[in-house]
């Protein structure tokens, strides 16, 4: 009976258009020199514009579905033709409009035969809808920003139409096959797949049939799982589970991390190596880390992975399919030294054909890089989204829905290096000036800062014309073949991002104006106050989000931006004994700003006495660099008769020196580590120190992000909204890091260890109830004796 329904699912294959012919005529080189951003706006504009002007017997946007039965596979094909004419009723002309910056007169079918395929594809499939022997295709070139209009028309039959797009039905069944039998291999390899321990741990069969009901009934969930439940396996378990049956036919594992993507990596593989599974994957890794050349510079010219990358990836991408399950980094990076692929889009490409995608938050949520093909129902794409980490994605979206980089320095700057480009120069020039002229109005009502609901129209304007004028640019520099300055060319996409976030302006957003310290400049600023919107309508069109992460705390908080009311919950228990980690809270010692001088050495003796109670390895985390460097210059001197190693995070490490740092707590030391860090950074947490490596940590202060203009803008919207702007701007954000720092210690089932948080705000309830059920309650120590005490006590039992 499943297979019947495998056999079902997989010979029904819905397709757009556009979709149908890039696959087949897809073709050139990687070349980002020239632009190549969305100007879907303006294309619009000119789409519209260029319909309205082609008579009344021309149709404009005409929606064509059609259904063609090719080798066993059933083909839905749909799109939108950007006008049909019709002549008594029936269609003799189909016609496709395309912006382009390239001398239109130049250009011929082999510049753009996609196009081309689209037109005939519309052609064929009016032809068939209508019976029609035989239609005119037309190809509308429209070249920015000259509008020079050039009309390529020709008249195809019936049968040659068919014959041309059978082509392209006969390359799409040699793929689908393949997908269809890796999928049955996938399927049924699920099906048989035993688990790959000796038994479930304490919660994860649970989360396993969470994921899976989940699935089945296309919902969303929000899920506690702290750590040590096995939570990455016992998710994939159920997903894959629910997959085998028919629900969605891809998983994209969304991860706010690097480390976060290497275990599932490791999890996938474990069920690859012991339970048999057949399933490939893929992890989109960032391109400034994946790239093989020195020096970054995607074009033909520059990179050999660039040139005809398209001409020479699908049969790569098809040989790849069939020899290898796994494309982790390492993977790709042989595989694109062997095609002489680039590694990055190698990925993207096998990304279509993959059952799980691992890739970064961006690639689903941000609203420029957002991959539409990972989330499209139309095209029969159903991802089933997993989010881990999922405390992170809040401030994450908040952050690619806001800018803060409109200046007038920026604009001036730019147009230092674009002396000799008309157009752009102007257009720079004007922005500079509007921006001056609100620096001089705001300067002049001692308005430094300033917050409206609004995005200023005016300024809007100027930032589409810096766009057009961008493309202008664009298209002259692509004509002479000539590359663009790279800070030109950022700043020219930076626009093109903010006009992408003007999009999305809403109720929830704000626009500030800060005129600078000394008066001289002025910066307005996108703010996403409430991202919840934005991260309803990225997933929208998923079969299922599963957000998870050991620290959702309060959970109410999370699920009221990752879904609301629509959310199923589960909140599990920690599968650890709770007497294995004691928490205390030295709630007798302000660490606000204005008493930070006055506590500073009563703190230093204090993690002194943490420290002396039990040999072993320990992180002390502060809300800032300066805090933490206060408080270390006081420790290290009280410390010097200790038998301690001291080490200490600073602004500027590299990955190297990171993974240094980590590596000392992993060594045998003779003396106690200490490790400075700051709370919230890489060492505040996806940091795996298990067993001795890790026995203590101590947090200083309740993680409250900086008190700031921005931070008070949150707060006041929210305080509007439900009366928990504090809440919502520095508590909640605030403590999530403190349950990040607190989840270090205790890893493993045989791991013990404490942590000591320092504040007087411990002893509110407030912050009482904000920890989690399944550690035991925060016990109090007044000085340091009853510290020294309560320690003795708790390791003289472990
Ligand atoms: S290998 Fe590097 S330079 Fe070449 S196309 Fe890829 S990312 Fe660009």
């Amino acid at each position: 009976m499943q297979k019947e329904q495998d056999k079902q699912n997989q010979n029904m294959i819905t397709l757009s258009v556009r979709d149908f012919v890039e696959f087949a005529y897809q073709h050139g080189s990687i070349d980002t020199r020239f632009g190549g951003a969305s100007r879907a706006r303006e294309g619009a504009m000119i789409h519209r514009r260029l319909q309205k002007s082609m008579g009344s017997s021309y149709q404009a946007e005409v929606t064509l579905k059609y259904q063609r039965i090719f080798h066993n596979h059933v083909f839905n094909l749909w799109g939108r033709a950007d006008g049909v004419v019709f002549r008594n009723g029936i269609p003799v002309l189909v016609d496709e409009i395309k912006t382009t910056t390239r001398n239109v007169m130049m250009i011929s079918e082999n510049d753009y035969p996609e196009y081309f395929a689209q037109a005939r594809t519309y052609a064929w499939m009016l032809c068939s809808e209508n019976r029609l022997k035989e239609i005119e295709v037309q190809l509308t070139f429209y070249q920015v920003p000259s509008g020079t209009i050039r009309q390529i028309k020709e008249k195809d039959s019936f049968k040659s139409l068919c014959e041309y797009v059978d082509k392209m039905f006969q390359d799409w069944s040699k793929w689908i096959n393949l997908r269809d039998q890796l999928t049955i291999q996938r399927n049924n390899s699920i099906r048989n797949m035993p688990f790959p321990f000796e038994g479930w741990r304490k919660g994860q069969h649970q989360i396993a049939s969470a994921v899976y009901r989940t699935i089945e009934k296309k919902g969303k969930l929000v899920c506690q799982a702290p750590t040590g439940i096995g939570k990455t396996m016992g998710i994939l378990i159920g997903t894959l589970h629910a997959l085998a049956r028919g629900n969605g036919n891809r998983i994209y594992y969304a991860t706010a991390r690097t480390t976060g993507a290497e275990a599932v990596e490791k999890a996938l593989t474990c069920l690859q190596e012991r339970s048999g599974l057949s399933l490939r994957y893929v992890t989109f890794v960032a391109k400034d880390k994946i790239c093989l050349k020195e020096t970054r510079k995607c074009n033909p010219d520059d990179c050999q992975f660039a040139d005809h990358f398209y001409d020479r990836v699908k049969p790569a991408v098809y040989e790849l399919l069939r020899a290898e399950q796994k494309f982790d980094s390492q993977k790709l990076i042989s595989a694109s030294k062997k095609y002489c692929l680039c590694p990055f889009e190698l990925s993207l490409y096998l990304g279509q054909w993959c059952d799980v995608i691992i890739g970064d938050y961006n690639y689903i949520y941000d609203p420029v890089i957002a991959l539409q093909g990972l989330n499209e129902s139309e095209n029969g794409v159903k991802t089933i989204l997993l989010v881990d980490e999922a405390h992170h994605l809040v401030e994450r979206v908040r952050d690619m829905y806001s800018n803060h980089l409109i200046c007038k320095k920026n604009f001036l700057e730019i147009r230092k290096k674009v002396r000799q480009i008309n157009g752009f120069y102007k257009a720079l020039t004007k922005t500079a000036d509007y921006l001056e002229q609100e620096r001089v109005a705001l300067t002049d009502h001692d308005e430094l800062w300033h917050v409206e609901k609004q995005f200023p129209n005016e300024l809007l304007q100027h930032l589409r014309r810096v766009a057009q004028a961008g493309d202008g640019m664009i298209s002259q520099f692509t004509q002479q073949r000539k590359s663009i300055d790279e800070k030109v060319l950022d700043f020219y996409f930076e626009i093109r991002r903010i006009l992408v976030i003007c999009d999305s302006y809403g109720e929830e957003s704000r626009t500030s104006f800060a005129v600078s310290d000394d008066h001289s400049d002025i910066h307005i600023g996108i703010h996403c106050l409430d991202p919840a919107s934005a991260i309803f309508d990225s997933t929208q069109m998923c079969q299922s989000v599963i957000y998870f992460s050991a620290t959702l705390s309060p959970l109410v908080y999370f699920k009221r931006f990752l879904g609301g009311t629509q959310m199923s919950l589960v909140n599990l228990d920690s599968p650890y004994n709770a007497d294995h980690f004691l928490v205390l809270t030295a709630d007798q010692i302000s660490t606000r700003y204005k008493y930070r001088q006055q506590t500073f050495k009563q703190i230093s003796e204090m993690l002194i006495a943490f420290v002396q109670g039990h040999k072993g390895n320990y992180l002390f985390y502060f809300p800032s660099y300066a805090y933490m460097n206060l408080v270390y210059q006081d420790f290290i001197g009280k410390a010097k008769r200790e038998p301690l190693n001291i080490i200490r995070q600073n602004q500027e490490m590299s990955s190297e020196e990171k993974e240094a740092y980590l590596d000392q707590f992993q060594q045998d030391q003779k003396k106690s580590l200490v490790g400075f860090a700051i709370l919230g950074s890489s060492f505040g947490e996806s940091i795996d120190l298990t067993g001795e490596s890790l026995i203590g940590v101590a947090i200083i202060g309740v993680g409250l992000p900086m008190i700031s203009r921005e931070n008070d803008m949150l707060r006041d919207y929210f305080q509007n909204q439900n009366h928990q702007g504090y809440n919502y701007a520095y508590m909640y954000p605030g403590f999530s890091k403190v349950l990040q720092a607190m989840g270090r210690v205790i890893r493993t089932e045989v791991d013990r260890g404490v942590a000591l948080l320092i504040d007087d705000r411990y002893k509110e309830r407030r912050y009482q109830e904000l920890f989690p059920k399944y550690i035991n309650t925060p016990e109090h120590v007044r000085n340091i004796s009853e510290l020294r005490e309560r320690l003795d006590a708790f390791w003289g039992k472990h």
